[in-house]
């Protein structure tokens, strides 16, 4: 069995669009996309008269030497926002399938399979065991018509790590079942290795990756889905004729220079240094039940009255995630470390609000 025997077979057999940029390379020439002949004054150098490749190959390459794997195995879109809707519309088909996720966690896991008319099964985290993954639960939840399971490592908003020996038994167990993604969108900040090693062994794992966290790019929207072969076919396939801008395939490949990538190392190690200094002096403040232990580059401090103290920090213009939607956290701020400047801002306003609460 293939993993692209889950996929929808009506996509297996379309006809994918195919752009001006995908039938023809090279030359000197260009007449073939309806661009304009001339380059903005504004930007030159970015050629932004001209339609972008759809699959930058440098940016492949790159990406590929960077998370380890062949150039085969890697998608490069509009953030892993996009890769998430790419595998819901390949995997799933209306009215019929269902992914599986384990809330809290990620919020486009769910939209974009409703968007897509799949059900969600939720098989909540494990609270009193540190929100680790309910194995079993989960496994039981798998029925004939799942298409998804998704793992957040570390996950958003808990911050913890999914060992890898889990993550292999999941990959085992779901074999023939279901495509396995793995969503490592924090996992530079982590102890922990990626996923991706698991590709070798199993094409129905898919492991997510993006460039908007630890590599500073959010506005760039950089995301990458890495999986065997004929999954990334696949979602090349579907995707849109374009998915990168001009300007995002270039800051993409700026941030990933050997320079840009030393300097990016050291803020990630100012980060977690930030992130242990933060989370015992935000334990210590009044008024805090609880700081959820992170690998992420976030902190979820739970408080008596986190309203109020919401409240308080949008009063002085410090704006925080409040996490009151979230089952089992509705009493959580999730927290991104800052630069040092601001974390001392973030603590200085908890500090005082708090005393005069
Ligand atoms: C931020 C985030 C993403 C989104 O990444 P983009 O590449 O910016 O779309 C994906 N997964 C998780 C868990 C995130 O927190």
């Amino acid at each position: 069995m293939s993993v692209l025997d889950l996929a929808r077979p009506e996509l297996l057999a379309l006809q994918p669009y195919s752009s001006a940029r995908m039938e023809a390379s090279g030359g000197t020439v260009w007449l073939n996309a309806n661009e304009l002949p001339w380059a903005q004054a504004q930007s030159p150098e970015l050629a932004l008269n001209r339609y972008p490749e759809p699959q930058p190959p440098a940016l492949i390459e790159r990406l590929a030497e960077l998370y380890g794997v062949a150039s085969d195995q890697v998608f490069v879109g509009r953030g892993s926002d996009e890769a998430i809707d790419l595998l819901t519309r390949a995997f799933c088909a209306a009215g019929a399938s269902n992914v599986i996720i384990s809330p809290p966690t990620f919020g486009m896991y769910a939209v974009a399979a409703r968007v897509q008319g799949a059900a969600v099964r939720e098989v909540p985290l494990r609270a009193d065991r540190d929100y680790a993954l309910d194995v079993e639960a989960l496994l039981a939840a798998v029925s004939r018509q799942t298409r998804l399971v998704y793992v957040c490592t570390p996950n958003n908003p808990t911050g913890n790590v999914v060992p890898a020996a889990v993550l292999l038994r999941l990959a085992e167990a779901l074999r023939g079942r279901a495509v396995l993604v793995i969503d490592e969108a924090y996992v530079e900040f982590a102890d922990a290795d990626s996923a991706s090693s698991l590709l070798a062994q199993y094409d129905h794992v898919v492991v997510l990756r993006t460039l908007s966290k630890a590599y500073g790019l959010a506005g760039a929207r950089v995301g990458v889905a890495l999986a065997r072969a004929e999954v990334i076919q696949l979602l090349r396939r579907i995707m849109p004729p374009y998915p990168l801008p001009s300007a995002s395939i270039a800051a993409a490949l700026g941030v990933l220079h050997s320079e840009a990538r030393r300097a990016g190392a050291e803020r990630l190690r100012l980060i977690c240094q930030q992130r242990a200094q933060l989370r015992p002096a935000l334990a210590a403040l009044p008024g805090v039940i609880d700081v959820l232990p992170s690998q992420a580059n976030f902190l979820v401090v739970r408080f008596v009255d986190a309203a109020a103290v919401y409240a308080r920090l949008v009063a002085a213009g410090v704006i925080v995630r409040s996490l009151h939607k979230y089952p089992g956290l509705h009493d959580g701020l999730r927290i991104s470390i800052g630069t040092p400047e601001e974390n001392a801002v973030l603590l200085s306003t908890l500090d005082s609000a708090q005393r005069a609460a």
